[in-house]
């Protein structure tokens, strides 16, 4: 049975031991050792690393009393070697761990919310409650959280010996299947739970807790939050941007979101003011187009290669068309070719004669009765192309 160190002090990130076996395992070796600083996976949040002696460990597993620590290298049995944690990681995720503790307790205490689950990764942490609240609600958890915090209220553990012992305590939670003896940890006036996990001595270490998500799931809420070093790097990282921002609307930080719903509004009017523009321009464009269509005996023909936005290319080339006549209207965008066929009042279908078009342009395109339309990359030559096509038409008409 591995002495488990952290229980007793969680700020104790170093102490010796005697290695009682290593054998090799995946990825390296595993270790055991009479005690250990080392807190193993549990309880939905990563173990600590560090180093043991002069190697390495990148793992820490719970195997019935055993701690197994995984090691990049070997140790010799019975070698008495000094343990040393990650102590950055440590208090790290001893912030998060006893930021949950505080908002749980603010959510039971003000909303009766149960939480019903937790995980910490390194770099977010989630709690679960089994009731969804409002955004009110979650900020006055948060805010409630965070003066237990600038209270710097002790934070202890207690073990009972037997579950008769606990039956005096007010537990928010009791974690399923425990036996005794019980650990329990206590926030000083405040919230009292079942737990495994090392956590900080005062409140006050935890410094700020902020819950940045909060969704609907499972019939309650997960919510994401961030502690201590984590809310003041988002804090930093979210006040780079805002600032940026702010440069950019040559106002202050705070005074963006005005600055934004000005800009929104101006741009909403010049949306409006362009599609006015744009309707002219195409009046113009359709007249324009018109004159350009050669007479064929009565039958008009419009060949034209225009650089108009390919999604206006179909209406604009539909209002081209006359009483009778044919209208082959390509737009050539970056690369890109788009083309529309279209015909009013002549003995033809589109879909005879897109196959012409398609091949003299290596493209794809298709259609039927009046309207054929299809896109290509820019062939090489596309002028000469567009000529070819228009003797081909001229051709069709005359026939
Ligand atoms: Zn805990």
């Amino acid at each position: 049975m591995t002495e488990r160190l952290y229980l007793l002090d969680s700020h104790l990130f170093e102490h010796e031991c005697t290695v009682l076996s290593c054998e090799p395992g995946k990825d390296g070796f595993d270790v055991t050792v009479d005690k250990t600083v080392f807190f193993p996976n549990k309880g939905g949040q990563p173990c600590d690393t560090g180093v043991l002696g002069n190697v390495k460990v990148a793992d820490v597993r719970e195997q019935g009393d055993e701690l197994i620590l995984r090691t990049d290298g070997p140790l010799t049995v019975g070698d008495v070697v000094t343990g040393h944690i990650d102590e950055g990681r440590r208090l790290d995720i001893m912030e998060q761990h006893t930021g949950e503790h505080l908002l749980s307790w603010c959510a039971y205490k003000l909303f009766d919310a149960m939480n019903v689950g937790f995980h910490c990764a390194l770099t977010y942490a989630t709690l679960d409650l089994d009731k969804p609240l409002t955004a009110e609600q979650v900020a006055e958890m948060e805010n409630m959280a965070n003066d237990l915090i600038r209270r710097n209220l002790a934070v202890t553990a207690t073990v009972y010996e037997a579950e008769d012992d606990l039956k005096d305590v007010p537990l928010r939670k009791h974690a399923e299947g425990l036996v005794a003896p019980i650990r329990v940890v206590s926030i000083q006036g405040a919230d009292s739970c079942t737990c495994c996990a090392p956590h900080v001595h005062f409140t006050g270490e935890v410094g700020l807790a902020k819950i940045v998500s909060a969704v609907a799931y499972k019939g309650g809420m997960r919510m994401t939050f961030l502690c201590g070093g984590r809310a003041l790097k988002q804090f930093q990282k979210l006040q780079t941007s805002v600032d940026a921002i702010a440069r950019r609307f040559s106002t202050a930080a705070d005074e963006v979101l005005s600055a934004l719903e000005k800009q929104e509004a101006e741009l909403k009017e010049v949306k409006k003011e362009k599609a006015a523009l744009t309707a002219r321009l195409e009046e113009y464009l359709t007249a324009e187009l018109k004159s350009q269509a050669e007479d064929l005996k009565g039958k008009k023909l419009l060949v034209r290669l225009t650089d108009v936005d390919p999604k206006r290319l179909r209406p604009l080339a539909l209002s081209t068309l006359p009483e009778k006549g044919l209208t082959l209207l390509l737009s050539e965008k970056g690369g890109q070719l788009t083309y529309v066929l279209c015909a009013n009042g002549l003995q033809l279908d589109m879909a005879d004669l897109i196959p012409a078009v398609n091949l003299a342009l290596g493209g794809k395109g298709g259609g039927r009765g009046t309207l054929a339309q299809g896109s290509a990359p820019t062939p090489a030559g596309l002028n000469e192309t567009v000529e070819q096509l228009r003797i081909y038409l001229m051709n069709v008409l005359k026939a």
